[in-house]
Formats: structure tokens, sequence, C-alpha cells
């Protein structure tokens, strides 16, 4: 078999990363301007977009170092038994795609993960190797995020935080049960001892990095943007309240900057137990808006999943105007005397605008107008508060008040 060109590589393991969510899609449709009178293109290959620590909106060169895997776990494409094409890049091949993306202007960082060939600590030395090569050799001062091996020796770990911004290790399924029965090469256990190192670490720098009695021998800087790990949806029995009790934990345990929820996605000639279809892409979205719940705005996993039924959130509305839905009792709020922890528990409300409302009251009696002033839209809210002139009456309690928030139903096309 011929030698693959570098763009072919490329095409074979940008694809073969497009599973991990852990930054999100490449998915931007593909456009060329070959042939015709506008310019650019889009070829959809390796670039997606993240956010860096600060909030800034970066694209990434995301790619495998090899789809090789010597493990076989049942839910991935690029398992031992899966009959897919494959490829590796080397560390070289790596680093001068970096930065000849970087150079160009294509990118401002670089999201790398791999299967695992010959050894997790083979593998880990060759993630490493690329980051310490970039910074190192080329002097690279964009963004690096590793996945790193929770096989791995805790020192190579160690040493690829010195080199990425950000770091991650995927728990991959939500229970220890799943993880047993679709990865069995995996360990729950392994997993969370290398989240642990990580986090660790990432301590013992931050303290010895702001003391005052360390002047001059400060460590360097590791993984200042923290870790994240993945996990996937409805490849297991999981329910939502299972997810989210399970990210709570991660976040609270090991001081995760982010789960990434990523709604699995069948894999070629995968074994029965493993569902046909993907889940509806809502579900992820559900989880993703009850995660941002109770990292900002003060509600507990047992709050949110208190409304779930069968411990599954509801689909057809955002699981905070689900919560307040069936928590009435709680409602109307009188916007003019709610604390920033109530503005919160109101649907529509955000932080901004709880933090608007504060302000602005000091000053004035709110009414709905003054409202309509500062959040984009009023329709979720005014059956929930209370303001200067404005009352719902008897629209909190009204039998059909979730139908009103409702999409209005679509005719299906008969021809489609
Ligand atoms: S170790 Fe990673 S790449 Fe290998 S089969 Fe498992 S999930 Fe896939």
């Amino acid at each position: 078999m011929s030698k693959r060109t570098i763009l072919q590589k490329l095409e074979i393991l940008a694809d073969a990363a497009k599973y991990d969510a852990s930054c999100a899609s490449s998915g931007s449709a593909r456009r060329n301007a070959l042939g015709t009178p506008g310019i650019g293109s889009t070829e959809g290959m390796g670039i997606c977009h993240s956010y860096a620590p600060d909030g800034r909106c970066i694209s990434l060169l995301k790619i495998l170092l090899t789809n090789f895997c010597i493990f076989d776990c049942r839910y991935c494409i690029n398992r031992s038994s899966s009959n897919v094409q494959r490829e590796r890049f080397s560390v070289s091949e790596i680093v001068s795609l970096t930065l000849d993306f970087y150079k160009r202007n294509y990118i401002e960082g670089l999201f790398l993960s791999s299967g695992i060939i010959r050894s997790p600590n083979y593998t880990m030395e060759q993630l490493l190797e690329v980051a310490r090569s970039l910074r190192e050799d080329h002097g690279f001062r964009g963004y690096i995020h590793l996945k790193t091996i929770a096989e791995a020796d805790p020192e190579l770990i160690r040493l690829a935080g010195q080199h990425a911004d950000r770091l991650s290790v995927n728990v991959e399924l939500p229970s220890e049960q799943g993880l047993t029965h679709y990865a069995p090469e995996k360990n729950g256990q392994t997993i969370r001892k290398a989240m642990a190192d990580i986090r660790h670490e990432i301590d013992n720098v931050t303290d010895a990095r702001s003391s005052r009695i360390l002047k001059r021998a400060k460590p360097p800087a590791f993984a200042p943007g923290g870790q994240s790990t993945q996990m996937i949806v409805g490849a297991d029995t999981s329910s939502d309240a299972d997810i989210l009790h399970s990210s709570a934990r991660l976040y609270a345990g090991y001081g995760l900057k982010r789960v990434y929820y990523s709604a699995y996605s069948p894999v070629p000639e995968a074994s029965a137990d493993l569902p046909p279809i993907r889940p509806p892409l809502i579900r992820e979205h559900r989880l993703y808006q009850a995660d941002w719940m109770f990292r900002f705005y003060g509600f507990s996993t047992d709050e949110i999943t208190s409304v779930a039924e069968n411990g599954m959130l509801d689909l057809d509305v955002d699981p905070k105007l689900s919560w307040a839905l069936r928590n009435r009792g709680l409602f109307p709020m009188d916007i003019n005397r709610a604390s920033y922890r109530e503005l919160l528990r109101i649907p529509g409300l955000g932080p901004t605008a709880a933090k608007r409302i504060i302000a602005a009251r000091r000053h004035t009696r709110l009414t709905l107008d003054d409202l309509a002033r500062i959040v984009r839209s009023l329709k979720k809210i005014r059956p929930f508060v209370t303001a200067s002139g404005w009352s719902p009456g008897h629209l909190t309690d009204a039998i059909d008040l979730k139908q009103r928030f409702l999409a209005p139903p679509q005719q299906m096309d008969l021809f489609a």
C-alpha cells in the first residue's frame, strides 16, 4: 500500500477526533470557492472552536496522534476490533502541521488526543513530546489541550501539564458498571486517580506561585486552564439524573472546569447491546443547561433532578422552566425584593440580568417595562414575577402554562 500524504492522514485523523466533545464541533458545512468568483474555503478538516480560560473563542487544530488502539471500548469507532482506515502521525508531523496552521493564522492552538499504541506510557510520551517540542524547540505560545492517558505513569502526566494549557481525562461513561461492561480495559479508579493527581498538581502549583515565601523558586505553571472530562450520553442505560449526580461529584472532587456531554454516535458493527440510533441531540443540550444550573445558578442536583420523570429531564422545556413549573408555590417572586439567589430561580433570568435588576432597583421600583429593558424576552418571566404595577394573577397557576411555552406543532412534509 502506498504511503499516505499528510493531507490524507489529516483527513483520517481529524475525522477520527470529531467524536471527542471536549472541544466544540468541527461541523461547519464544507464550502469551497474553487471555480467560483468567491474566495476562501472551509474544509471542515480538523479545525474546531473552543473557549479559552478567559472566555475567548479560539480555533484549534483538533486531531488524533493515531486512531490505532490496543483497547477495545465497545462504543468507540477506533476500538481495536473496528474495521476503519488506520493512520498515525509522527511527532514531527503534528508539530509542523500545528506551526504551519498557526503561522497562516488558521488556528490559535492544538487539541491533541490519541488511541493507545504499544502501551499507555509510550502513547503519553508521544503526546508529551509534541507539546514539549512545540513549546521548547519552537517557542510556541498558542493554546495546547492534551488528552491524557489515565493509565500512563503519573510523572508523564505531570510533565504534560507543564506544557499544556488544559489537560483532560475522559471518564467516558457515567457509571462504573457501564465502564466495566463497555470498556473492560479501562478502570474507573485509575481514571479518578489521574484526575486527582492533576488536581493536586494544579493546587500545589497555584499555592506555590502565589506564595510570598517562595519568591524566586516559583514552580513552572501547570495546566493553567485546568482540567476537563467527557461523558458519553445514551450509550448505556444511565439516566440524566445519574449523569448529573456523577458530574456534580466530578466537579466537587476534582475541581473540573468542564464536563462535556457527548451524545453517543452509533459505530459500525457495534455490539447488539448498544443503541442502534443516536439519542436526541436535545438531550445533550438539556444536560448542558442543567449543568449550568448547578454551576452558576445555585441549584443542587437533587433540586434539578427532583422534577425529572424516571430520572430523565423534560425534553420539551429547559430544566429551569421545568423546575419552576413544578414549584409554582414559590412564585410569583417580587423582582423588587427577591435576593440575588432567588432572582436566579426565575425562568429567563441569568446572573447578568439578576445583577442589573439589583443595581437598578436601588434607584426605583421596577415595572415590567423596566424589566423588558434588562432582559431579552419577557415571555418566560412574566408568569413568575410581580413588579410595580404588574401581577400575573392566575397565570402562574394556569393548567396550560407549560403548553404556552412549547413551539407550535408543525405539519410533517408528506414528501420529505
Ligand atoms: S482507549 Fe480511547 S481510542 Fe481506544 S478504544 Fe477506548 S475510547 Fe477508543
